[in-house]
């Protein structure tokens, strides 16, 4: 045991000047102290410590910060009698996983509706919620959400098809994607809404072509008319919420999540929950910007920026807004008409005041992140940003921009990615092949053969961040990085890869996860990487994914995750 202590040299001469009988001289006494040894040691792993490096075996961690990553060896020596020594078995060993776009608050409180993301058939979808329903007589609206276009025939789904899973109660289900809503009958009722409902400006009441009457589907802002009339959640179901979220993403080997979109109200519940030990995640949270946005409104974001600092737990500095919908239901903006329809998609925001409050959130130091799925959002954005860097020289110079989803693209502007040094952030899971069954014929084959292109934006020297859209899909990295690696359903169809051009290999997935993502919340000196002094954020795998073929690597599972050099989650 002692033996161990001589391969660290700072202890081995304090041990060597205590032989020669000086003992009494300031550290003399401290040499076995556990201040001098690591808390913590993870041996006999496949260490990736990410960004590129080279492949280790164990990592050392005191207090929170990593101290050393080597060999098994190397590291055991280190170790002293309080050293809590974790063996990997072999299993593979990377920084904390960072989930770069998803839903903080919603995502918890998704947890407490329906779920309707596994049905695949009307009858399914029904049969979840009138299970949900009989499960909660209390609640006085039967809520879910999840369901898939592709699950409905046709697209979208009736009031007399929830009717016929909920009539004694208004019953609302969001769509996965948060861009449709479907009401029953009492729901439309209730928000008054009938044949002679005007569409609120940017949304839509579907309609009956035959009889005018609502359908029960509503789209983009027409969500709001029945939504709005929900009761409101608790600030305990939020604070709920958010505790439901952190559990999650440990099991997930998650450390840090950036939450796409929020207000200030949404910082002082994470700030309640950082208070009281709680919040055991890295977060940090976008704040919303929608049309109107003034001066006035950016005085308020900058004084909330302001609060928080640029504190490693929980920390803003980011703005987001939409400019497009989805695809699914042409709303994505399009550069040309979709293949089924003659429309292009209109913008969410007027051209040049989105340009306009861009540039004025460049000039206060903000990053922008952007929703843009269609090839005519993706420009607009890029453009935006490219015009606020050229209005707004230094001293802003460390502008990282992003654009979140980039479902497709026109193949003119992937480089502008790593020319204008705008991040792509995507989710990978979101461009599954068997979820596409809506979306490729929507916008024809051409187009779809630029799905998801980060393989593209990686080989032309842009970065990318990876994330789930969580509780659009699931918060489980691994998803997402089987899709990366493999563009395969779950199930591994099509063999090859949907789109294979665009498979990236397994440690560009990890960093997409890790040192992409910290860059992508400028965290990039503090964490992403397992290095001397970088926060001991770590994750530990039950298997050597690095070893196996990609099309296993689903039979990983997380073991183990360390949050501030503290173990925070164990399997078994
Ligand atoms: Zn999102």
């Amino acid at each position: 045991m002692p033996s161990r202590r001589f391969a660290h040299i700072l202890p081995a001469l304090a041990i060597a000047v205590c032989l020669l009988g000086l003992a009494g001289l300031p550290g003399c006494a401290r040499q076995d102290t556990p201040e001098a040894a690591p808390d913590l040691i993870v041996v006999n792993g496949k260490v990736y410590p990410g960004g590129g490096a080279a492949f280790a075996e164990a990592v050392a961690v005191r207090g929170n910060t990593v101290l050393r990553v080597g060999t098994s060896q190397d590291i055991r020596s280190l170790a002293g009698p309080a050293t809590t020594v974790i063996d990997a078995r072999g299993g593979a060993v990377v920084p904390g996983l960072n989930d770069s776009h998803l839903h903080v608050i919603s995502g918890g409180l998704s947890l407490q509706q329906a779920a309707l993301g596994e049905a695949r058939s009307l009858e399914e979808l029904q049969k979840v919620i009138r299970e949900f329903a009989a499960a909660h007589p209390d609640r006085p609206w039967v809520l879910g959400r999840g369901w898939t276009y592709m699950a409905v025939p046709g697209g979208l789904p009736t009031r007399q098809q929830l009717d016929a899973a909920v009539s004694d109660r208004p019953a609302v289900m969001v769509a996965y994607d948060g861009h449709t809503c479907w009401a029953n009958s009492r729901a439309l009722k209730m928000a008054g809404i009938t044949a002679a409902t005007r569409d609120p400006d940017g949304g839509a009441i579907v309609k009956d072509p035959r009889t005018g009457e609502p359908t029960g589907a509503l789209k983009e802002s027409a969500q709001g008319l029945v939504r709005k009339l929900v009761p409101a959640w608790t600030r305990e179901d939020r604070l709920n919420a958010v505790r439901a979220a952190i559990a999650m993403a440990h099991r997930f080997g998650v450390t840090s999540v950036q939450n796409a979109g929020g207000s200030a109200e949404d910082m002082a519940l994470f700030d309640e929950l950082r208070k009281s030990g709680e919040l055991k995640v890295r977060l940090y949270s976008a704040m919303s910007a929608e049309p109107g946005f003034s001066e006035a409104d950016a005085d308020a974001i900058d004084g909330v920026r302001k609060t928080y600092g640029d504190d490693p737990v929980l920390k803003t500095g980011a703005v987001k807004m939409y400019i497009d919908g989805v695809i699914e239901s042409h709303t994505a903006v399009m550069l040309a008409p979709y293949a089924n329809k003659p429309v292009k998609g209109e913008p969410i925001w007027k051209p040049e005041e989105f340009r306009r409050v861009i540039a004025m959130l460049d000039r206060r130091g903000w990053q922008v992140w952007v929703h843009a799925i269609g090839d005519g959002g993706v420009r607009m954005t890029l453009d935006a940003f490219e015009q606020a860097a050229a209005a707004n020289p230094a001293p802003n110079a460390d502008r990282r921009h992003r654009i979140e989803h980039i479902e497709t693209i026109d193949a003119a502007d992937i480089p502008r990615f790593a020319k204008l040094n705008v991040i792509a952030s995507q989710q990978p899971f979101h461009g599954t092949p068997d979820s596409l069954g809506v979306w490729i014929p929507n916008i024809g084959a051409e187009r779809a053969s630029r799905a998801w292109v980060y393989g593209s934006v990686l080989r032309a020297g842009g970065r990318v961040a990876f994330g789930s859209d969580w509780a659009v899909v699931s918060m489980d990295p691994r998803i997402g990085i089987h899709t990366a690696i493999n563009r395969t359903s779950l199930d591994g169809t099509p063999a090859g890869g949907w789109i294979p051009g665009q498979r990236i290999p397994l440690t560009a997935a990890i960093d997409g996860y890790t040192s992409g993502a910290a860059y992508a919340s400028f965290d990039e000196r503090r964490k992403g990487r397992l290095a001397p002094g970088m926060l001991a954020d770590i994750a530990i795998l039950s298997t050597d994914i690095f070893g196996a073929p990609p099309e296993r690597f689903l039979d990983t599972k997380v073991e183990t995750t360390i949050f501030d050099g503290r173990v925070v989650y164990s399997r078994k």
